[in-house]
């Protein structure tokens, strides 16, 4: 065989393995919004024939004759971005698929439900021990499948590289570091403005209808440059998600409010999806679209939810209209809802955040993960370390474990070493800004008047149409001429929130 051949059987597997993800994704979207009670057992049994067709393509001859051809070849050396982004995932898949442990992959997956059962049922009773023994296994078969996937690694670093490809723990931690100090200085400075915060307390902004919302809300969407025809609005979900169906179907699924949060929800769903159905479509044909998954994708959807949806200029061109649609706003000045849109306040709770203890809520799990795989932290003595680090960063205690180390299903649903990429997303977002701002140095004029094309046109141009052949360094590199960088994220804060009050 040929490099042609190997290129076409290796776009072949990746093509079946999209067709299988792209169900699995219809599945998710069809689980939280339409599948009735009785039928969740039928379907958790398709769902696992479809995950096990999906990790057996990468084992079979097709795989073993490419991979063996492959062997000599690094991915670096091959010029055309579409050629090297196939081989270099199709190289990841191969590697997992072969030297995950059969016997222990099955192990963990019998474990799966029971886990997420304890979690439901600790959470009920708020105590965190109910929990504790499945999560501990959960974690030491992930860090034998590590181990055994890269025998050379640290297991939390395989783990995070399997969410954030590329990426090493100690220069997340180096920046998570640098991220840290910043925002505490931030907080330090906001805490001397309790007397604010205090006043405001039991102030809120008002509600208006949920459909009159959601049309507002689904026409800032569009306007930003989500195309329905490209995927649509469902909202009957609890949380916002987008499913990605397809190269050009990328669905938003959001839930019924009539709070302005609804806003920020739809921006980042449509930033998802904007992103995932960008790819060019010469991208598209090769089965690469859709975008860098983990942290990279993540800044996307902030991108439009904060550094565009919460922005000044942003505002001050749809505030008159929002007024003018839900009526409840009329009297409601717009300074106020700038000020309430970037209300800073250390809670417990990661996902309803604000912008400036948002990351610290995700580095603080990535903390805690990253000590217990290092060997440094035990299961019995998490919760006490949740609670520990909430107290010495946020300045608050959570009452009870479901406060605490239970809040979020990540560990009992099979997201472990993920909590980084939410904090990752920030600190990409920080220097996409810069990029921007750097071609399009009008960009807030621009805004300001209504035009958000420049902008989204820009990251069509230079992010979306490259689908996932990069990895988020090469983007990070190709977009900044530099690496991963907290800094730019920082300034954009001290802008926003260094003197505002
Ligand atoms: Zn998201």
């Amino acid at each position: 065989m040929n490099f042609q051949e190997i290129l076409q059987a290796i776009m072949d597997l990746n093509y079946k393995f999209r067709y299988y993800k792209s169900i699995e994704s219809l599945f998710e979207y069809d689980q939280w919004s339409a599948l009735p009670p009785e039928g969740a057992a039928y379907r958790q049994q398709t769902a696992a024939f479809i995950g096990e067709q999906k990790n057996a393509l990468y084992k079979g001859d097709a795989a073993r004759r490419a991979g063996e051809y492959l062997a000599g070849v690094s991915p670096d050396e091959i010029e055309n971005e579409i050629e090297r982004g196939l081989i270099r995932t199709f190289l990841l898949r191969r590697r997992e698929a072969e030297r995950t442990p059969e016997d222990i992959l099955r192990r963990y997956n019998l474990i799966r439900a029971d886990c997420m059962n304890a979690w439901n049922r600790a959470r009920e009773a708020k105590d965190y021990k109910i929990f504790m023994p499945w999560m501990k296994q959960a974690f030491d078969m992930k860090k034998e499948i590590a181990l055994a996937v890269n025998p050379d690694m640290p297991a939390f670093d395989t783990l995070v590289s399997m969410t954030d490809e590329g990426l090493s723990v100690k220069e997340v931690s180096g920046q998570f570091d640098i991220l840290k100090q910043g925002l505490r200085s931030l907080l330090d400075r906001w805490d001397c403005r309790k007397d604010y915060a205090e006043e405001t307390r039991d102030e809120r902004l008002p509600e208006g209808r949920p459909d009159r919302m959601a049309a507002f809300a689904q026409r800032l969407a569009r306007e930003l440059g989500y195309r329905p025809e490209r995927g649509g609005f469902n909202d009957r979900v609890v949380h916002g998600f987008t499913s990605f169906m397809g190269p050009r179907d990328a669905r938003v699924s959001t839930y019924k409010s009539g709070s302005s949060n609804l806003i920020f929800t739809c921006l980042h769903e449509a930033g998802h999806a904007m992103y995932s159905a960008g790819s060019s479509d010469e991208v598209a044909a090769a089965g690469m679209w859709g975008g860098i998954e983990g942290g990279f994708h993540e800044a996307n959807a902030r991108f439009f939810e904060n550094m565009i949806g919460r922005s000044r200029a942003y505002w001050e061109h749809y505030y008159p209209q929002l007024q003018e649609e839900i009526p409840e706003f009329r009297d409601i000045p717009e300074e106020m809802f700038y000020s309430f849109t970037h209300r800073v306040k250390p809670t417990l709770r990661r996902i309803s955040a604000d912008e400036v203890t948002y990351s610290l809520h995700a580095i603080l799990r990535f903390e805690l993960e990253r000590d217990y795989f290092a060997g440094e932290l035990t299961a019995e003595d998490m919760a006490e370390a949740w609670n520990d680090k909430y107290e010495e960063y946020l300045g608050i205690r959570p009452a009870d474990d479901t406060e605490g180390v239970l809040q979020d299903m990540h560990w009992a649903g099979d997201y472990i070493g993920y909590f980084q990429s939410y904090a990752l997303g920030n600190i990409y977002d920080g220097q996409i800004l810069e990029a921007v701002k750097r071609d399009i140095p009008d960009m807030e004029e621009q805004m300001r008047r209504g035009r958000i094309q420049p902008v989204t046109e820009w990251m069509e141009e230079n992010i979306w149409r490259h689908g996932c052949c990069l990895t988020a360094g090469e983007m990070i590199r190709r977009l900044t001429g530099g690496g991963l960088d907290a800094k730019p994220f920082l300034k954009y804060l001290e802008n926003i929130y260094g003197n505002a009050a």
